[in-house]
């Protein structure tokens, strides 16, 4: 999914435009606790295509930099790191020199700008004031009041005409890996360690502006791609300042892959970011395999596994099929293990079960179990099941009315079909259908 950064001046409605664009359907990806704004990213979608937007107001603290440092620095992140780019001026001020410079900036860039005058409330402002915008060298201009809702049709129009749709799911054989985790947990030690030593290569992605390089390594009679190892050779750009644009990055990532590798530290392994991300890689249907690095800095203690493999099913309950593995990216230990377990996730997460096999859990397991109810005397009828196609594994039950089902029920079902086959390190969908 592309990025699509909205930049301005302080005060010209970036913000309220953002929450207007992700309004209802927003789906805001992260909170981060400890900065101005706790809403500067989220998903949405458009024309049917998704995106993420950025706000980039928040990014940086006002006190930290001097005033026009401060935007330079916003413009040219956004410019790095989106597709397309709202710049946003304000209707009721006018055009000023720092849009100029702004301005000046982005056409630079080449880049696809929607310029955007806000607080434009009422059409007498607009005819005056549209004049200045235009002024600003760009074609696409509009008109916006974020009060008012107005337009914001064709702002997005705009915008999402400017992004590439992106196919990532064409079966060419290769798995594709992601490396996600905290800033130095490891994850180009790790990278290092398997593309170095193999013979890599390098290559670019078509479908996004930006320049995503992955690395290609050939283990196991398999072809692995790494996803977007830009990101994490590109470390010396790596500042506080960047911290939204990565994290939007990594959840990129997370949706291109099959198979994401969460890299935990061994001395301090479950942090609520860790959680977060985990969460998110089941959430979008990804493959998971916990990998503790740096074990060899793990506490010299007896059972020292046994209790780390305690601790990550007590806080990751949600996560407990899950592969967990514990190396060392800078000694080695361990990482032979990783290409198979990668292999085993995907086939895992590829896996059917017959529906022969599935409707002998509906007529001789759950037969016999106590179903839930609405206490007034209905309870839940499970006719059949069926795997949906496509991967991860999705069942459908269809039953006499699907709000008799209760999480926990669902739970359970969801238990007995890990009973039957082996579904670890991949989340399990169940849907509930009324048969009519
Ligand atoms: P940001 O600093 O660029 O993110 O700007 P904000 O979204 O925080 O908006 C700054 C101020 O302008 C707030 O008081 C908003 O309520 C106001 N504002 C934003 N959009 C409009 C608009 O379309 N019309 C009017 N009249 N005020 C607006
Ligand atoms: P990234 O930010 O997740 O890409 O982390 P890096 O790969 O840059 O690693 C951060 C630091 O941890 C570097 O100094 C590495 O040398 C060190 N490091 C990485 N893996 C290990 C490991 O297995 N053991 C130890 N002791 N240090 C490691």
């Amino acid at each position: 999914m592309a990025i699509v950064a909205i930049v301005g001046r302080p005060n010209v409605g970036k913000s309220s435009i953002f929450n207007r664009i992700l309004g209802k359907r927003a789906a805001i990806v992260d909170d981060q606790p400890g900065v101005t704004r706790d809403r500067l990213y989220g998903e949405t979608e458009w024309a049917g295509k998704k995106f993420y937007i950025v706000d980039t107001g928040g990014i940086m603290s006002e006190t930290e930099h001097p005033f026009m440092d401060l935007i330079e620095k916003q413009v040219d992140l956004a410019l790095d790191e989106s597709s397309a780019i709202i710049f946003v001026v304000d209707g009721r001020t006018g055009v000023t020199p720092t849009d100029e410079e702004i301005a000046h900036k982005l056409r630079r860039s080449g880049k696809p700008v929607v310029v955007v005058m806000n607080k434009l409330d009422n059409e007498k402002q607009e005819d005056a004031m549209l004049g200045e915008a235009y002024g600003l060298g760009f074609d696409e201009v509009v008109a916006s009041s974020a009060e008012h809702n107005t337009g914001f049709g064709e702002m997005l129009d705009f915008i999402t005409s400017k992004l590439e749709s992106e196919e990532f799911d064409s079966d060419d054989g290769e798995i594709r890996v992601t490396l996600v985790g905290r800033p130095n947990v490891g994850k180009s030690s790790l990278l290092n360690a398997f593309a170095g030593e193999e013979r890599s290569m390098v290559s670019d992605i078509a479908g996004t502006t930006r320049d995503v390089v992955d690395s290609v390594v050939e283990m196991n009679g398999h072809r692995f791609r790494f996803l977007d190892t830009a990101g994490l050779r590109r470390k010396s750009r790596v500042n506080t300042d960047l911290e939204y644009y990565s994290n939007v990055r990594t959840y990129q990532a997370i949706d291109r892959c099959h198979v994401a590798l969460v890299l935990l530290d061994a001395q301090d392994p479950v942090t609520e970011q860790d959680k977060r991300l985990i969460g998110q890689v089941l959430e979008r249907g990804k493959g998971l395999i916990l990998v503790v690095n740096k074990w060899d800095l793990a506490p010299r203690e007896e059972k020292v596994g046994d209790v780390m493999t305690k601790k990550l099913i007590e806080e990751l309950p949600f996560a407990a099929h899950a592969p967990r593995v514990f190396i060392s990216a800078l000694s080695g230990r361990s990482l032979g293990k990783l290409p198979e377990l990668i292999l085993k996730v995907e086939e895992n997460r590829r896996r059917r079960i017959a529906t022969s096999e599935l409707n002998k859990l509906v007529k001789e397991v759950l037969v016999f179990e106590r179903m839930p109810g609405d206490g007034k005397g209905h309870s839940l009828k499970i006719y059949y099941c069926t795997q949906a196609d496509g991967a991860p594994p999705a069942f459908i039950f269809f039953v006499n009315d699907s709000e008799l089902c209760s999480k926990s029920f669902k739970r359970h079902l969801e238990n007995l079909l890990r009973e039957m086959a082996d579904f670890s390190g991949v989340p399990i969908k169940i849907f509930m259908r009324n048969k009519i």
